[in-house]
């Protein structure tokens, strides 16, 4: 069967999956990843993962899907091919991804990874039906993703929509990853989850399970934070449908209630109307899935 190799690379965790041209995943495996090494130890152990992988099955493409903010990138080299900002792989920054991958005989690609889980939502999730709506991937860090009028949209130089790092407090008192302060991702984040309260984003869905009010408090901010990014932007763009995905969106049931609630409170009377925040069912594999349709369309496989 003719598969590609699509590859999810996180804050905390690296997924590889074997993924059939009508988005099967045929295959998955997850590896920790060490957030303090070199880019060259990263990008070594990269290349040995997916070497490894091709010298087994003759794959169509190999489709990247990185949490950096970078332009847009094929086998060909454009313009400037450096990643601008990484906060959850800081390693990243600067470097050359064209370089990085010039090893691949393949077709491949790199796309930013909250616009694979937008993208895997608009070929297979939620959005399937949908021809503008916005997907965001709740996890170490929050990507979101936008599709405008049945595209992607990228942005003028490919780094367009970084909901999470939206300003959503001014008391100058929450720094983010980003180098700024009163990011939304400072607050609705798995990292912001721990830094608060102690307990991994695992931990407290746990907890929230068995109803002990820590959790439930911490999720019922956590949505509320969300909620408020959430509003902005549909008071921005008019968009009705917003996609959670990533690996916090597990604890939905916990913080939805406070996130809709003040979403709709953010939000103008208009934007407000028709409103809706689901939790993706493709979960972690949306970005993979994504990442597959990408390199499937722009090669034509
Ligand atoms: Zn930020």
């Amino acid at each position: 069967m003719e598969t590609i190799l699509a590859i999810d690379i996180g804050g905390t965790h690296q997924r590889f999956a074997e993924i059939s041209l009508t988005g099967d995943i045929l295959e998955k495996n997850t590896y920790q990843s060490h957030p303090h090494i070199s880019s060259e130890e990263f990008f070594e152990i990269l290349r040995k993962r997916i070497s490894d992988r091709l010298k087994k099955t003759s794959f169509l493409g190999v489709a990247v899907a990185l949490p950096v903010l970078m332009p847009v990138l094929m086998n060909e080299k454009v313009g400037n091919n450096s990643v601008q900002d990484a906060p959850n792989l800081p390693f990243l920054v600067g470097v050359d991804l064209a370089q990085s991958f010039s090893f691949l005989s393949v077709p491949w690609i790199v796309e930013n990874d909250a616009n694979c889980a937008l993208l895997g939502e608009a070929w297979l999730g939620e959005g399937q039906k949908e021809s503008s709506f916005c997907c965001l991937t709740l996890g170490t860090g929050i990507g979101s993703g936008l599709f405008l009028n049945g595209k992607l949209w990228k942005g003028v130089r490919g780094m367009a929509s970084e909901m999470g790092h939206l300003k959503i407090d001014f008391l100058g008192n929450t720094p983010c990853t980003c180098g700024g302060q009163g990011c939304l991702e400072a607050f609705a984040s798995a990292t912001a989850l721990q830094k608060k309260t102690g307990y991994t984003a695992q931990e407290l869905y746990g907890m929230a399970c068995r109803r002990e009010s820590l959790a439930l408090h911490a999720f019922e901010q956590m949505g509320e934070s969300l909620g408020r990014g959430i509003g902005s932007v549909a008071n921005l763009l008019n968009i009705d449908l917003f996609i959670l995905a990533g690996r916090l969106s597990q604890a939905f049931e916990f913080f939805y209630p406070s996130c809709i609630r003040v979403a709709k409170e953010s939000a103008m009377k208009g934007p407000r109307q028709h409103l809706k925040i689901v939790q993706s069912k493709l979960g972690d594999d949306a970005g993979l899935l994504g990442a597959a349709w990408l390199i499937k369309k722009k090669f034509q496989l």
